[in-house]
């Protein structure tokens, strides 16, 4: 008989573990035991469960750097440890946790499957326990050649979805995520069905951690309207290293030339413009309109078909480890862990 498989369960809040404040009647993080109450079921599953609690446990809306590098620590200090890894999240900023740790872990071997929920654990509508249940036999799931999903993903819902393709598309049905531009790496249903053909395997070198993230970028989403004013005041931010420019459709931009040297001006200073579009789904392709073209021309780096929580957290992670400028820009014309397809 096998080893039962080891899971270390990390909880770091959302409304999963909430229950309602009777002094104000919102929902706040409760504590994990209470988690735990609610689902006798995990002690059927035969895994081997450990917990690890963040102190504060905490809304995903305060969720920080700070905590992306304890996570990314804590998963270093255990990664032989356990088999995987299952971080319960709020799902409001799930997404730039999944994008984030998946730039910090490099060469995973074993998986590390975010979750939460829409209605807290207690409630008898929760998709809260589905999701845990769910997210664990994932985490759990191996073959003759190792884990199966040896990546960091996001379970919601029935969808496995490859965490830095992922964006939160609801914040009122229980399907909350969406991976627009990549295949979900596995779907459950009666039996959990893998993708293997999506999903990344073998890592060539060994398991590495990196912490490091710049948090002098930015997001600049365009809008018809927006003023000069507001973009140069953004541009000329004292320390900024890096900008996220939400453009339109297949990465289009007004052709204003004040528009255009503000931004040609800001690159040559050694700032990073990144061109993501604003559609959720579809690439940049900044050859197809003349609107493009003029961004291309001044140096401003695709994106092609990322989301903009992992173009954002990806720059962090470049600019936090990587000194070399010309480096930062190949790196991000590539796919590190999957988050682009860069063919344009
Ligand atoms: N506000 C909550 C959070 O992100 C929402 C949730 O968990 O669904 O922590």
């Amino acid at each position: 008989m096998p080893n039962k498989p080891s899971i270390l369960l990390i909880y770091t809040g959302g409304t999963i573990g909430m229950a309602t404040n009777p002094e104000t009647g919102a929902l706040k993080p409760f504590d994990f035991d209470h988690i735990m109450q609610q689902v006798p079921e995990l002690k059927r599953l035969g895994i081997k469960l450990e917990s690890y609690t963040f102190d504060p446990i905490i809304d995903s809306s305060d969720m920080s750097p700070i905590i992306w590098e304890q996570l990314a620590n804590l998963i270093n200090e255990n990664y032989y440890k356990y088999d995987g890894f299952v971080i319960l999240h709020g799902t409001d900023t799930m997404s730039y946790t999944a994008s984030a740790l998946s730039f910090m872990l490099q060469n995973l071997t074993k998986p590390v499957i975010l979750t939460g929920s829409q209605l807290p654990i207690g409630l008898i509508r929760t998709d809260g326990k589905e999701n845990l249940i769910t997210a664990i036999e994932i985490a759990a799931a191996r073959d003759n050649r190792g884990a199966i999903v040896p990546e960091v993903a996001i379970y919601f819902e029935t969808e496995l979805y490859r965490g830095n393709r992922t964006t939160k598309r609801s914040a009122e049905h229980f399907n909350a995520f969406k991976s627009y531009n990549y295949p979900a790496l596995a779907q459950a249903g009666i039996n959990i069905v893998y993708n293997r053909d999506h999903i990344n395997y073998s890592p060539k070198e060994d398991f590495a951690v990196h912490t490091k993230l710049e948090q002098n970028v930015v997001i600049l989403k365009l809008f018809p309207g927006i003023t000069v004013q507001t973009i140069k005041a953004i541009c000329n931010l004292p320390h900024i290293k890096g900008i996220i420019l939400e453009t339109y459709g297949s990465g289009n931009a007004p052709t204003s030339p004040e528009f255009h040297k503000i931004l040609s001006d800001t690159i040559n200073r050694g700032v990073i413009i990144v061109n993501v579009t604003q559609c959720t789904e579809g690439r940049v392709n900044m050859k197809k309109y003349e609107t493009g073209i003029g961004l291309l021309n001044i140096g401003v780096i695709s994106s092609y078909d990322s989301t903009t929580e992992a173009a954002v957290t990806k720059l962090m992670y470049l600019l936090g480890n990587i000194t070399d400028h010309a480096t930062i820009i190949q790196k991000l014309k590539i796919s590190l862990r999957g988050e682009i397809n860069d063919q344009s």
